[in-house]
């Protein structure tokens, strides 16, 4: 195998003691890093990698961004959890900071992304009984096929990748499924008065970054208007600058009932999640019906401060929209016979590979990791492109030209 041959003996010995101690629920490449900086990681042979996956978007930023490290260094030093029985110093101010931000009254601060989903969830269920007045229990979730929103055993009861689910059951009731990007459909669902939220990526990531049509997010708000239905905005992945706005509902100017953010929101340093609401959401909630011991702490607190200026002072956004622009373009220039399909929005992007081989896509990332740049397939025959937003024009076309050099595994 390709994997084995190219693996030197100090990367195998990590691998070994991976495969032997830790469970195997991830295939990863065969790469250990050890050093991470801006766009590039190295490995435990000093080899240097684009990196073009950026931690599934946690790291927008880019590695170790030296105002965010400082911010972590500085924060660790003086505190870092309090738990939520008592006030700290950094909790009201990042509040202030990130409700500010994103417009909303109020933030429910989490750590990871699934627990922001539930959070999202406990909430539109809330607001459904006692605001809009759904009968006890009736409460629906509208969410669409092909999502992805976690790994809980909540989340993956809606999920419908037969792989997410197998003997995980028995599964939570409360969710109906209608096509992604299908506003008919929506209506549909909508006509049932029991149904409090529809809960939504902006661009299914996971799936294989499926961007939807133009004027999809503005008929979901005139849809979740009319109803009386929440919209619930998935931006775990799709926020943050990605997709070239601060969120990837602003390409429609549309405002979500609550805003679920994650991944970026700590750089890459420590899981850090939130969801945004209005005062009327977030206050059906009371004290000991949510939380966690350590959502809101005030490593998290600063580190997320940070974390959100820099993308605004070094202008990330722009950056995405330009060099996705760029990017996708150079990839068309290439006119490979292998790649069906280039799509994606700012440097959110996915190819997905023609060939006879189900395997291209992995022996493709393969070549692409021998010749310096990191990519995960999605679903087989799909490859996420989704580098570190500071990423300059000179490194882009070099990452593309690499993808050239890289293609050539599959033949001519
Ligand atoms: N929602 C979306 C859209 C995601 O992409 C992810 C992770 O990939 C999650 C939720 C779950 O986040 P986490 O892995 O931090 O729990």
């Amino acid at each position: 195998m390709q994997s084995t041959m190219n693996t030197s003996v100090n990367t195998q010995h990590f691998l070994e003691l991976e495969e032997q101690f830790g469970a195997h629920n991830y295939h990863p490449l065969p790469v250990v890093l050890n050093r991470g900086n801006g766009v590039f990681l190295f490995d435990v042979d000093g080899k240097r990698f684009y990196d073009f996956l950026s931690g599934y978007s946690a790291v927008n930023q880019g590695h170790c961004h030296p105002r965010i490290i400082a911010s972590l260094v500085e924060q660790a030093q003086k505190l870092t959890l309090t738990s939520r029985a008592f006030h700290s110093n950094l909790l009201g101010e990042y509040e202030q900071y990130i409700t500010g931000y994103f417009g909303y009254d109020k933030v429910l601060p989490m750590n990871t992304g699934v627990e922001a989903v539930e959070t999202a969830i406990k909430l539109s269920r809330k607001w459904g009984y006692e605001i809009k007045g759904i009968p006890v229990n009736k409460a629906k979730i509208i969410v669409c096929n092909s999502n992805f929103h976690g790994r809980t055993v909540n989340i993956i009861s809606f999920s419908t990748d037969p792989a997410a689910k197998k003997n995980f059951g028995p599964f939570n009731s409360g969710y109906e499924l209608v096509p992604h990007n299908d506003l008919n459909a929506l209506e549909i669902a909508f006509q049932n008065e029991h149904v409090a939220a529809f809960l939504f990526e902006p661009i299914q990531g996971e799936a294989g970054v499926i961007v939807p049509d133009d004027g999809y997010y503005k008929g979901i708000r005139n849809l979740c208007t009319k109803y009386d239905v929440l919209m619930v905005a998935d931006e775990i992945q799709t926020g943050l600058a990605r997709t070239g706005k601060i969120l990837a509902c602003e390409h429609e100017q549309v405002k979500p009932d609550i805003l679920i953010l994650g991944k970026a929101l700590s750089g890459g340093t420590l899981p850090v999640s939130a969801v945004l609401c209005s005062d009327e959401i977030m206050l059906t909630i009371k004290p000991g019906e949510h939380g966690s011991t350590y959502g809101g702490n005030p490593l998290a607190c600063a580190i997320a401060m940070t974390a959100l200026q820099v993308l605004k002072d070094e202008h990330m956004a722009e950056n995405a929209e330009a060099m996705g622009q760029l990017f996708r373009n150079e990839l068309k220039k290439l006119n490979s016979p292998f790649i069906e399909t280039i799509r994606g929005k700012g440097l959110l992007n996915a190819i997905v590979i023609k060939h006879t081989d189900p395997d291209a896509a992995w022996e493709l990332c393969l070549a692409l990791k021998d010749n310096g740049l990191l990519a995960k397939p999605t679903h087989g025959d799909k490859i996420r492109f989704a580098p570190p937003l500071v990423i300059s024009k000179a490194q882009l076309l070099e990452s593309v030209s690499i993808i050239a050099e890289s293609l050539k595994v599959l033949g001519n």
